[in-house]
């Protein structure tokens, strides 16, 4: 039996009441966000697929990196 690779995909959520707005997660995954003029996270909304281990690795640094525990990780059906 043939191993399926890995279907869907996930996307990072922020909680914007926890933000503090000071770019870390930025730092730790620049691929998934993006950050304001005012150091915000703008959060990459396509989803990414599972199947991309560093992207999923990068996500998984910026969740552990948040100062505030603002992010997390949501999976989703597709992925783009
Ligand atoms: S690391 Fe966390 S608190 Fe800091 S900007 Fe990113 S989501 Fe907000």
């Amino acid at each position: 039996m043939a191993i399926k690779p890995k279907a869907g995909g996930f996307v990072l959520r922020v909680d914007p009441i926890l933000c503090d707005g000071f770019g870390h997660c930025h730092e730790l995954a620049p691929e998934l966000v993006q950050i304001d003029e005012w150091g915000y996270p703008i959060i990459k909304g396509t989803p990414t697929p599972l199947s991309d281990a560093d992207a999923l690795e990068s996500a998984r640094f910026a969740v552990r990196g948040c100062p505030r525990q603002a992010l997390r990780i949501e999976r989703t059906p597709t992925s783009n």
